[in-house]
């Protein structure tokens, strides 16, 4: 944007190494300039050359150690360079075990000496670009051994720097870049390279928003990522983001709603780094601001969930992005350049360690203290939560496979014991009885205030200006019987698996499978998929002296002929690779309920799963339905654009999946879709989609309309606009849901909450099936304006609506947000394979 002359405090440092630097034989660390044959800001650096800088500064500099900690999903290396003085690095694993003693993730006293972790992470956001070129900057100017600055820095720090979190992403944005600009870059705004293509950069592979995924970690980079940042634990961690073109500079102190338990001396020291930047960037007088915009509430961020893990969690949000390329005419007539990009990053990233060097008592003492406390004095309204052994293993194995990946501790009880506390289903307060064989999440633990924030039925929202969700707790995600405990309730016994029961013999009449989450999905999409026909009970029936819910898998003998012996092997070994029990009977009479020959006892087709995959749908919804089918469910999905869907003649057995977006009638002709699905197809319509089906002829979806607002006795102040409008949004709010669990898409679930994004509501159907809705309007946790109430109040939440042969699905809300609702997952296999 504007040149930085000034900054010779953190810029000197460089410069009278700088025309050395040119001379190879005599230097002893390349520049990036010097290695990549061109200055910082001047393109954009291909991933396999960031790769090849940082393990060259690694292989050359005395301050550098290197971790290559996995990979991206396209096989791209996740790189941290840890740096530190010599002698640090000799002792590092010393270091990383004191620090975990502070953390009260190893036993012993913690040492209050040592130097500070601070942890830089760029480019989480792919076409945030400018970050992983100003990582490359820093890296430089931390390992050149010749630097005295940041050397004694580095004597009282270990740096870690990840130059780019999202691989994928910024490839995906630098490639694109590549092609589409000229010889010079054009500046003006309208030219073609400030205009990314669907899906853009932003996000991961498969269109996940990385920074929204901390506290869930659906996915594998942020999996690789989690492993080891737990492995360390740093005191300081920043997130390097950019923002729109016109935005000056943002970094902390955080805007509000900051969660409440984010401590006094967290915001302080937030607030005593930002200082530090204010100063570098006065004295360059450019523009910057603090506390708006980024809050610190939810919890899948990279600033609020360090945060949450005893450090100073931060973003910095530089103007660029996207929009900017290598440079970008702004209104006033300055051009801000990816040059002007890479020094701010650079210069808050130098600041930020020079301030937690001169922090680091505070740091550590606090830090010390805050584990402590977390063990024995946690903050927070609750003792423990308590998720009932009823629940399926299949969920609860879920469950404790993202307790793993977060850190946190749970375990079970050896006796009963009498307890007080919410229940999630009903939220009142009730006393109960805790079960050996419950899962118990205590909050006395090192993670406990981690686990406070992802179980709290009902976070507490000092202000309702946030743009995430405003509630977000795992039982409800889940679907479970889950209680928040007021209550002192430590497990003392570890958490082990069940059993899972098998009562094979050789060549049973059938076996029966419960459908009980999504284990048991994956289970049923492998047999389909090897060619294993498969039945569904639509009915309850009991055999064998055991009861079976509708929902139940029945894979007979009778059927499978064409498997000849294999049929029993292919079971047995699905079941036994997916953990799901299987019972095998030796006849079909039923004692209650269908014989396994009746026709309530339905084969399910196979289904051939087209998704639109392209405009209109939006990026990150196309994305959550494709990760769905690839890496939970395992089962072959077909992606197509809107031009390919045009020419796509859906037959018998066919399901094509509409993802969210803003469709129009142009974009997606429905008509011959709507055909197809009369001659026995299945059309899923999410959230936006199901605009494109309102108002066709014989669709039974209506728009609830907006009651008028007589209400209205003041008008609003100018001031207030904002809360004008908030007051008919719906800020991703929790709402109990009535359940027809007789109807397919229910299938293995007793109780559904869902996740409301919009006010936009529908009526209920008055022809098909509604199987979720909301029979109240109020939600059971997080935010939602008090003109939303009646808008809400009897709607659709997902029901069906017979076509012809086929049918229509409508999912008002996203049962796949963000790959973690666990239950709506379950409710959308149901609508993949079981049809009325
Ligand atoms: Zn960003």
């Amino acid at each position: 944007m504007r040149l930085n002359r000034f900054v010779s405090g953190l810029f000197g440092l460089l410069l009278p190494v700088l025309p050395v630097l040119r001379l190879a034989a005599q230097v002893p660390l390349l520049s990036p300039e010097a290695f990549l044959g061109y200055p910082l800001g001047s393109r954009f650096t291909p991933y396999a050359q960031v790769v090849a800088y940082v393990e060259y500064v690694a292989r050359t500099s005395p301050r550098v150690q290197l971790l290559r900690y996995g990979e991206s999903y396209e096989g791209r290396p996740l790189l941290l360079a840890i740096l530190s003085s010599p002698e640090n690095l000799a002792r590092l694993e010393t270091l990383r075990t004191d620090n975990l003693r502070r953390a009260g993730r190893l036993p012993g006293t913690p040492h209050p000496e040592g130097p500070v972790f601070i942890w830089l992470s760029y480019n989480v956001h792919g076409n945030e670009a400018a970050s992983t070129e100003a990582a490359l900057q820093t890296l430089y100017a931390l390992a050149h051994p010749d630097s005295q600055r940041t050397g004694s820095w580095l004597q009282q720090a270990v740096v870690f720097l990840d130059p780019c979190l999202n691989p994928d992403g910024r490839e995906r944005y630098v490639q694109w870049y590549h092609q589409t600009q000229g010889v010079r870059p054009d500046p003006n705004p309208l030219a073609r390279e400030h205009h990314e293509p669907w899906p853009g950069g932003r996000t991961n592979h498969y269109y996940f928003d990385l920074n929204r995924d901390w506290a869930w970690a659906t996915q594998q980079e942020t999996q690789a990522r989690l492993a080891l940042y737990l492995q360390w634990m740093p005191q300081v961690h920043v997130d390097f983001h950019e923002q729109g073109i016109e935005e000056p500079y943002y970094f902390a102190p955080a805007a509000r709603p900051i969660h409440a338990l984010i401590a006094d001396w967290q915001r302080a020291l937030q607030d005593s780094i930002g200082r530090n930047h204010a100063r570098y960037f006065d004295a360059s007088a450019q523009l910057y601001f603090t506390r708006e915009v980024f809050d610190l509430f939810y919890p899948g961020y990279g600033d609020t969930w360090p945060s949450f893990n005893g450090a100073i969690g931060m973003t910095y949000e530089q103007g660029g992005g996207a929009r900017a390329g290598l440079a970008v005419r702004l209104p006033e007539g300055d051009t801000l350049t990816l040059a002007a990009r890479i020094r701010n990053h650079y210069m808050t990233a130098l600041s930020t360690i020079e301030a937690a060097v001169r922090l680091r008592n505070v740091l550590l003492t606090q830090f010390i203290h805050y584990f402590a406390q977390a063990q024995t004095q946690p903050r927070g309204p609750y003792q423990a939560f308590l998720l009932r052994h009823t629940s399926s293993s299949d969920r609860l194995e879920a469950l404790t496979a993202l307790l793993d990946r977060q850190g946190i501790r749970y375990g079970t009880l050896s006796r009963p014991r009498r307890v007080e506390g919410i229940n999630y289903a009903t939220g009142l307060r009730q006393q109960l009885e805790a079960q050996p064989g419950d899962l118990v999440v205590s909050v006395y633990q090192p993670a406990g205030v981690l686990a406070q924030v992802l179980f709290d039925p009902e976070p507490s929202l000092p202000d309702s200006l946030t743009y995430d969700i405003t509630s977000w707790a795992l039982p409800f995600a889940f679907g479970m019987e889950a209680y928040a405990l007021t209550t002192r309730l430590d497990p003392d016994q570890p958490w082990i698996s069940r059993p899972i029961p098998s009562n094979a013999h050789s060549q049973p009449y059938a076996y029966l499978v419960r459908w009980s989450g999504l284990n048991t999905a994956r289970f049923l999409s492998a047999l389909l998929t090897a060619g294993v026909n498969v039945r569904v009970a639509t009915i309850p029936l009991r055999l064998g002296g055991q009861r079976f819910e509708a929902g139940t898998l029945i894979l007979t003998r009778a059927g499978n002929a064409h498997l000849g012996s294999h049929f029993d092997q292919m079971v047995q070994e699905t079941a036994a690779h997916y953990r799901v029990p299987t019972y095998a009977i030796a006849s079909g009479l039923a004692e209650d309920g269908p014989d396994l020959g009746s026709t309530q006892i339905r084969l399910i087709k196979r289904p051939q799963v087209y998704i639109l995959a392209g405009p209109p749908a939006k990026a990150t919804a196309v994305g959550e339905v494709w990760h769905f089918f690839e890496q939970v469910l395992h089962y072959p999905a077909t992606l197509l654009t809107a031009d390919q869907l045009g020419g796509l003649v859906l037959e018998d057995g066919d399901v094509l999946i509409l993802p969210d977006g803003s469709y129009s009638s142009r974009a997606v002709a429905i008509e011959p879709l709507l055909e197809g699905v009369r001659r026995g197809a299945r059309l899923i319509a999410l959230e936006g989609a199901l605009e494109l089906l309102v108002g066709q002829k014989g669709i039974a979806l209506k728009r609830r309309n907006e009651p008028e607002e007589r209400d209205l006795k003041q008008p609003s102040l100018y001031r207030e606009r904002e809360r004008t409008v908030l007051s008919r949004q719906v800020l991703g709010a929790i709402y109990p849901t009535q359940l027809d669990t007789t109807h397919p898409l229910a299938f293995g679930l007793d109780r559904y909450f869902t996740l409301k994004q919009r006010a936009q509501s529908y009526e209920l159907l008055e022809e098909g099936w509604n199987v979720a809705w909301l029979e109240a309007g109020r939600p059971r946790s997080g935010f939602a304006g008090y003109r939303t109430s009646a808008q809400l109040t009897q709607t659709l939440v997902a029901g069906t609506q017979p076509w012809g042969k086929g049918s229509i699905v409508y999912f008002v809300d996203n049962p796949l947000f963000r790959g973690f609702w666990y239950a709506g997952q379950l409710l959308f296999t149901n609508a993949v394979f079981f049809r009325e």
